[in-house]
């Protein structure tokens, strides 16, 4: 008998309640992960709210985690007992679809998402396939650390993917758990970088992050102060917004990349896409390649989460907070 101890959901919007299971035994190609720390992110509310219709309960939240390898299947060859890793959105793969054999396992049909349909890290301990389990850098501190495996990787590939440069012009859309990573990225990018916020209040703190402009996006007309301003605009925000806005605020060849998910379908004028050539792209975590690539740019260039702890025990506490919108900027339980 194998036991997991955490934190479950059991009906949609419902609290988190202590729950234990059984894993059964592990798995010829599993690591079993003592978990330090898990991150607090928007998605994990998202799935207890079940808002996407994606939830299956009972279900133990949590996909930003880090810990320590406590056991190896047979099989496992990359992963060692003792070995400090992280684990994101995804803990399995089919390994042998075009996507998985490219490298880009995060578009494999078959991925399984660490905290749907299996258990997550509000809990003692979690299995993945070893693939998933990622080496972190010893200079990274794990509480800093855990955020970097959704929320870092999320900004950082579309960046990266989109190919923004020294000279390019970057917003980044909502200075949450996702956004102020994501100052920090597009900063070490070497772009000129815009926060857009609904909070004033985070103006000195983007700043800091790298943001050499900051727009409040509650004041009037802010958005057409900044038309034809930017090659890449980054939305990490979970609500609706003024799409055609950030729309006309691109350059002409400019992307408006959006990560977070907000709930109604976005209205965008196909003219202003096609006149001045723009595109509206979107973008999912990333491959386990890129989870490496991203956490050694961190440990590089010195991108780290701002957290906020709280004990595993109250994990209905940090969720609420993030809920208000009152987490400075990312909410992390500690074991
Ligand atoms: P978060 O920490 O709650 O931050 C979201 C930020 O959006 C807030 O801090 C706020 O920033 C802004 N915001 C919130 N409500 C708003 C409103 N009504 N109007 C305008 N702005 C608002 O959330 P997160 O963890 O960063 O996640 C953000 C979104 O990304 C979620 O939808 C999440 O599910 C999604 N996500 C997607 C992926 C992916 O792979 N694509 C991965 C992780 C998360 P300001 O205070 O600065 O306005
Ligand atoms: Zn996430």
């Amino acid at each position: 008998m194998f036991e997991i101890h955490g934190f479950a959901v059991h009906a949609a919007g419902a609290q988190l309640l202590p729950y234990k299971f059984d894993p059964g035994e592990l798995q010829p190609n599993e690591v079993e992960i003592k978990i330090s720390h898990c991150g607090v992110c928007h998605s994990d509310v998202h799935l207890i709210d079940n808002d996407r219709g994606l939830s299956k309960y009972p279900f133990i939240p949590g996909h930003e985690i880090m810990g320590t390898v406590v056991a190896v299947g047979s099989d496992v060859k990359n992963r060692a007992i003792g070995e400090r890793v992280g684990v994101g959105w995804q803990a399995d793969s089919c390994g042998i679809c075009e996507w998985c054999r490219q490298g880009d396992e995060h578009l494999c049909a078959q991925s399984q998402p660490t905290c749907i349909g299996r258990n997550g890290g509000y809990a003692d301990k979690i299995r993945v396939n070893s693939r998933f389990a990622i080496p972190v850098p010893a200079t990274l501190d794990s509480e800093n650390a855990a955020p970097l495996l959704c929320g870092g990787i999320t900004v950082y590939s579309p960046l990266r993917n989109h190919g923004v440069r020294p000279y390019s012009r970057v917003g980044v859309i909502g200075i949450g758990g996702l956004g102020h990573i994501g100052l920090q990225f597009a900063k070490a990018f070497g772009a000129e970088v815009t926060a857009f916020s609904t909070s004033k209040d985070k103006e000195a703190e983007a700043r800091s992050l790298g943001a050499h402009h900051f727009v409040n996006t509650r004041d009037t007309g802010a958005l057409k102060k900044v038309a034809g301003s930017f090659d890449f605009l980054l939305s990490t925000v979970s609500a609706d917004q003024d799409w055609q806005g950030y729309v006309t605020a691109l350059r002409p060849k400019g992307t408006l990349c959006v990560v977070g998910v907000p709930p109604s379908p976005m209205q965008i004028q196909a003219f202003s896409l096609v006149d001045q050539q723009k595109t509206l792209a979107g973008s999912s975590t990333g491959s386990p390649r890129d989870l490496h690539e991203m956490l050694d740019v961190a440990a590089r260039h010195g991108v780290k989460a701002i957290t906020e702890r709280f004990a595993m025990a109250k994990a209905n506490d940090a969720v609420a907070k993030v809920k208000k919108n009152q987490v400075r900027y990312r909410a992390v339980l500690a074991n």
